[in-house]
């Protein structure tokens, strides 16, 4: 632990001591505005501008990850939820870090195997703050769009679920299955404060036989809805240093053992290898869908991958059309990090680099290791995998009612668009979720386009408020057709 750290668990446990005794305005969390006779109503855009008040409140407590400082949203939401009346939880996953969980009762005795858990994480990845055209902790409106960095990954959800949820409570919903809320920590980091704890410690607390959680889009191209990508499957991350060793001396005499040139050789040779293409049910049913939505050449290549004679080359072209394309077609390899030398008149004694490595769900890491030393063939140069390697979860079934309900009641919603199974390349809760038999979908509800989805993570995040909106009418449409019994 650093002096840094120190002080924020230091802080993080102060917080803690005080809610007992102060009410948590006089630490400096934001409270929700209070709800007055006005606001406090049933009617969804009266509850979609409430949503945006939260959202923006969300955006100013910063739990930028590390070190994720998770309590302070954490006590922002359980107070929210508190104040319409709904007992809300909140489950410590370590020091600063906590999650909150609540429940809506559809009867005395709870099926966890029909109960729906709708999910979102309460961190953040940090921000670049110079890079930034706003403060991105402030919630700033412009020109129709709210800026900060959650806006879209993934405050934007967890105030959509709020909403959704509290809507449930306010109308008095005659449920027909028990809904769960559940606000998580450490999901960027799928570190010790991550789901995988709060599975460990809380299960009972919030088991589901259905999930909703972020993981797909809604895709926008040209000004219109293309496509809905519903989550159904994840890749898996695994890290692999890559460690030469040599002997160290002095730079004015070279020797042929130099690690630096070792790494690089081996880096090289890995960054222009590209795995061999395996289709996934998901990725072979999104590829069927995606090809009749895109212009005539491409889809003419999207449908000859899996043709004897002109596979290997149209898996080529489809791959450089589209690094997500690429990506969800076979394992993929990413050096991040390179680390050598001490001086720069001495040779190092080792040399480092890590690769970032993202499987297809159901290959195996030992078979991408095999190829890859052969390829580097080099015994100067070795492969480790590193610690807390992520586990291939099962896909969520594609032939689920609920699954069938998102589909149905996104494509209704945005005027005809298809909805198509997604596996996404990125990581998310869900696949914990699934390895516990949760159905679990991925859905962020909000439309965007390609230049807002690649500010999530990088600069000026922002979310269209528009599609904030429209999103949360879509989200309370999926939970209510589902959990809610209609006479
Ligand atoms: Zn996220």
């Amino acid at each position: 632990m650093n002096w840094n750290q120190a002080v924020q668990v230091i802080a993080g446990a102060a917080v803690v001591l005080l809610a007992g005794n102060f009410p948590s305005a006089a630490q400096g969390i934001p409270q929700p505005t209070p709800a007055s006779p006005v606001t406090a109503s049933p009617d969804p855009a009266s509850i979609a501008r409430e949503a945006r008040g939260w959202l923006a409140d969300l955006i100013k407590i910063n739990t930028s990850n590390p070190p994720g400082n998770e309590n302070l949203a954490a006590m922002y939401v359980s107070n929210l939820l508190q104040r319409e009346g709904i007992k809300a939880e909140i489950l410590d996953v370590g020091p600063g870090r906590s999650a909150v969980v609540a429940r809506l009762r559809s009867s005395v005795v709870p099926d966890p195997s029909k109960a729906l858990l709708l999910v979102a994480h309460m961190d953040v990845v940090p921000v670049d703050k110079a890079r930034w055209t706003v403060d991105p902790f402030n919630a700033v409106v412009r020109d129709g769009y709210m800026y900060g960095r959650g806006a879209i990954d993934d405050k934007g959800m967890l105030a959509a679920n709020l909403a959704v949820f509290i809507h449930l409570k306010r109308t008095n919903a005659h449920l027909n299955r028990d809904v769960i809320f559940l606000a998580t920590a450490d999901e960027e980091g799928s570190g010790d404060a991550s789901i995988r704890t709060l599975i460990a410690k809380y299960w009972d607390k919030f088991a589901a036989g259905f999930a909703i959680n972020e993981g797909g889009n809604v895709f926008i191209k040209n000004g219109k809805v293309q496509y809905i990508g519903v989550q159904a499957s994840e890749k898996v991350a695994v890290n692999v240093a890559v460690i030469a060793r040599g002997t160290s001396g002095h730079a004015s005499q070279p020797t042929k053992d130099n690690p630096i040139v070792h790494l690089a050789a081996a880096v090289g040779k890995i960054g222009a290898y590209s795995a061999p293409v395996h289709f996934t049910a998901i990725v072979r049913r999104y590829f069927e869908g995606i090809a009749p939505l895109e212009d005539d050449e491409i889809a003419k290549w999207i449908r000859s991958m899996d043709t004897p004679d002109r596979g290997e080359h149209a898996q080529r072209v489809v791959s450089d059309a589209s690094p997500l394309w690429n990506a969800m077609l076979r394992d993929t390899i990413a050096p991040t990090v390179l680390s050598a030398g001490v001086a720069n008149n001495v040779i190092p004694a080792e040399a480092r680099a890590n690769l970032n490595i993202r499987l297809l769900p159901g290959d195996s890491i030992t078979t991408l290791m095999n190829d890859l030393n052969k390829l580097v063939n080099d015994p100067a140069v070795k492969l480790e995998i590193q610690p807390n390697a992520g586990l291939a979860a099962p896909p969520s079934s594609l032939e689920s009612d609920f699954y069938n309900l998102i589909c149905r009641v996104a494509t209704r919603e945005f005027g005809g668009a298809p909805a198509l199974p997604f596996q996404s390349t990125w990581l998310t809760d869900s696949a914990q979720l699934r390895l516990h038999n949760v159905q679990a979908y991925g859905l962020v509800p909000f439309p965007l386009s390609d230049d807002d989805l690649k500010r999530m993570h990088g600069d000026d995040e922002r979310i269209p408020m528009v599609s904030f909106d429209k999103g949360l009418d879509v989200m309370t449409k999926i939970v209510t057709e589902f959990a809610v019994t209609r006479y």
